[in-house]
């Protein structure tokens, strides 16, 4: 049984080198790949229904007579021609229409002949009509029996056909069928929960077996769905597990605490930290203490002061004589982290260095050797950080600032700059807060620190929404706050992260702006300018040397001008609530009344409006974060879908928060010596080859 795994898909029917080159997009390689890739949705194929009562919108079966046929040139294209045939059942008629098809469709559908044929139901001009529906012809007088169950829909890829695939995993179920499969939970477990066995199990969602099953189903409802999307959250929770357990192990720098220049940097700071810093910073100092490798997530609001505090917390790591990195995710950000640093740790005698992809020539060559010799001993940056150039000469401490703009691949990819014989200390931090049951199933290799509350003074802004056509009276209190030496940042967005589109829609902006306000004096910065002109943009924003700074999203991340005191974004509605809740948190840090202005326009839909008034009146980001979830699902908001780190095949963080408890208990269960070998089994199952997933380094 052991050839799920090693049993190749090019050994099955219909898959050449291209179909194989195919399933390996989508993650496929060996028939265990095969079964467990489960269908996305269900389509119901088990009843016809009577032209005269089809539904627009619905996918729906008909059975029903050619009346006519023919090829027609379609509307636009003269090249192109369209195969028309209208079909007709005791109810009613329907028009259906192919613009791609061969000479055996065409010849297929003949007057006279019957025809069952599936799709979704439109209609057009007042006729009721199927583009490219799935046709079959039938003999009337004995058709052919109608499908028991519901139809499985798999998720594919561009050039692989529905039917294609469905026949290729078709050989895997028969296997599955002949030769079985070891079961993957404690007997004992699965009686407790009701849940069926894994064949069983695995049979019920590829081939619903009576129309019961099909209707629990196709209604997410399912004993078998449930079992396995427990099973899933169990085995990446698991795979964590193990990942942090490996971790644990590793031999790690000895980080000796309590010198004299952590005091130093205290006293000197303008300000007091809040009780918040200073528990997560005595966090922070236990886990050196107790000599074990931090793996540690620091969550907390934009705004709650987490760069200080890895700033303290890379004191004794420089006392222990070893290096620091600081990774950020955009120049602007790495940049402002350096002015921040230098000011701190100048006075106590610690080098730093920012290194960022715009590095040339013989100034990258400096960096590059003062980072190799420890000179630097800290060291912030962007992905530059990972490049094959870059050699640390002892480097004890990994800090990730935005950690969800990051993948895996990429934090591990700095991770490995250490040296072989000892894993690094992590601190990854994030502002996106993530609610902590789901914090606990994504991260379940980390510890959790949390900054809850805000430096004093900070002031709530005041947020609207203000239609497109109040553009001029947004216009002249914009002028009037600049006046009374304010700031005001003008965001542009668009769909995509297309800075080729946000450069000319900031672009406009920014000469609209110019001629309208010629007194005052205004900026832009955008992904496309040279990190030199954009820093200089930042900067003189900083300066107050601008009133106006117009910018493109680059800006969302980190930007701290506290004499800031209006963000005007435009077209919020394309963005997520989490970032415009960020982009409202770069004012609000001043003096200054603060206002947050989401510049929409006129015809926005109900559930946008919703949406944005979840902005309007929250303030607090794990709510925004929360509300985001059930709006946009995980992946979206966590920025886990384009990294694949939460990539699941059947379980939703979101709705199947359920299953939590149950998948905590399962998963301590697995985690004795009695079902270690159960265990491989599921970790192969469905995590397999996933890359970097387990990986320690
Ligand atoms: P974030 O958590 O969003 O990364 P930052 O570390 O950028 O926040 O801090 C935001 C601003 O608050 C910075 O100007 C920082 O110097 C300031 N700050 C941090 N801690 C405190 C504090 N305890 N009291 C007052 N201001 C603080
Ligand atoms: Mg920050």
């Amino acid at each position: 049984m052991e050839d799920w795994s090693a049993e190749g898909v090019r050994y099955l029917k219909g898959v050449g080198p291209k179909i194989a080159e195919k399933l390996l997009k989508l993650g496929i390689r060996n028939q265990r790949d095969l079964l467990f890739h489960l269908p996305l949705r269900y389509e119901d194929r088990t009843q016809i229904t009577a032209i005269g009562s089809l539904q627009t919108g619905n996918r729906s079966l008909v059975q029903a007579e050619v009346l006519q046929a023919g090829t027609h040139f379609r509307r636009h294209g003269r090249s192109r021609r369209a195969l028309v045939a209208k079909i007709a059942d005791h109810s009613g008629l329907l028009t259906i229409r192919l613009f791609y098809f061969n000479a055996r469709q065409q010849n297929q559908l003949q007057k006279g002949v019957w025809i069952r044929c599936f799709g979704e139901v439109r209609s057009a001009m007042g006729e009721l009509e199927m583009v490219h529906p799935e046709i079959e012809v039938i003999d009337v007088d004995n058709p052919p029996p109608m499908t028991q169950t519901l139809t499985p829909i798999y998720p594919t890829t561009e050039g692989l056909h529905q039917l294609s695939i469905g026949k290729i995993i078709q050989q895997s179920i028969e296997k599955l069928h002949t030769q079985g499969m070891p079961e993957t939970m404690p007997l004992r477990w699965l009686e407790k929960h009701h849940f069926p066995g894994f064949e069983v199990a695995m049979m019920h969602l590829h081939r619903p077996q009576n129309q019961n099953d099909s209707a629990r189903i196709a209604n997410r409802r399912h004993p078998a769905q449930y079992r396995f999307v427990v099973e899933e959250l169990t085995a990446h929770r698991l795979a964590l597990l193990e990942r942090r357990a490996k971790i644990r192990v590793q031999k790690n720098p000895a980080i000796k605490t309590g010198g004299s220049k952590m005091e130093t940097l205290k006293q000197s700071l303008p300000f007091e930290l809040t009780g918040a810093q200073l528990r997560v910073v005595a966090e922070l100092m236990q886990d050196f203490e107790l000599g074990k490798p931090m793996m540690r997530l620091l969550q907390g609001d934009v705004g709650s002061g987490k760069t200080i505090v890895a700033a303290l917390a890379c004191i004794p790591v420089v006392e222990s004589g070893y290096q620091c990195a600081l990774m950020a995710p955009t120049e602007i950000l790495a940049e402002q982290h350096f002015q921040n640093l230098e000011r701190w740790f100048a006075p106590l005698d610690i080098k730093i260095v920012c290194l960022i992809g715009a590095d040339k020539g013989k100034k990258r060559a400096q960096k590059l050797a003062a980072i190799a010799s420890g000179e630097a001993q800290l060291v912030v940056g962007t992905h530059a950080l990972f490049q094959a150039s870059v050699n640390f000469s002892a480097l004890g401490f990994i800090i990730i600032d935005e950690q969800h703009r990051f993948g895996v691949d990429q934090r591990l990819a700095l991770q490995k700059k250490a040296s072989q014989q000892e894993m690094p200390h992590q601190l990854i931090m994030t502002a996106t807060p993530i609610p902590r049951t789901l914090a606990m199933s994504i991260y379940a290799d980390l510890d959790y620190s949390q900054i809850d509350e805000l430096p004093p003074g900070r002031k709530p802004v005041t947020t609207s929404i203000i239609s497109e056509q109040k553009r001029a009276v947004l216009i002249d209190s914009v002028a009037r706050t600049c006046s009374e030496g304010g700031q005001v940042y003008w965001v542009c967005t668009l769909i995509e992260e297309s800075e080729a589109l946000q450069f000319e829609a900031a672009e406009k902006t920014f000469e609209k702006l110019q001629q309208l306000l010629p007194h005052l004096s205004i900026a832009m910065v955008h992904g496309r300018m040279k990190t030199k002109d954009k820093e200089a943009a930042i900067q003189a924003f900083k300066n107050a040397e601008t009133d106006i700074l117009v910018a493109t999203t680059v800006i969302e991340v980190g930007v701290d001008v506290p004499n800031a005191s209006i963000m005007i974004i435009e077209n919020p509605e394309r963005l997520g609530l989490s970032q415009i809740h960020q982009l409202r948190g770069r004012v609000g840090r001043g003096a200054r009344e603060s206002f947050c202005i989401l510049l929409v326009k006129n015809d926005l839909s109900a559930q946008v409006k919703k949406r944005l008034d979840i902005i309007r009146s929250h303030h607090d980001g794990f709510i925004i974060a929360q509300k985001d979830l059930e709006l946009r699902g995980a992946g979206e908001v966590l920025g886990t879908r384009q990294t694949g780190e939460a990539n699941f095949k059947i379980a939703d963080l979101l709705r199947d928060q359920k299953w939590f408890a149950q998948v905590d208990e399962l998963a301590r269960l697995m985690l004795s010596d009695e079902h270690s070998s159960i265990r491989g089994e599921l970790l192969r199952n469905w995590i397999g080859h996933k890359q970097g997933y387990t990986e320690v380094g």
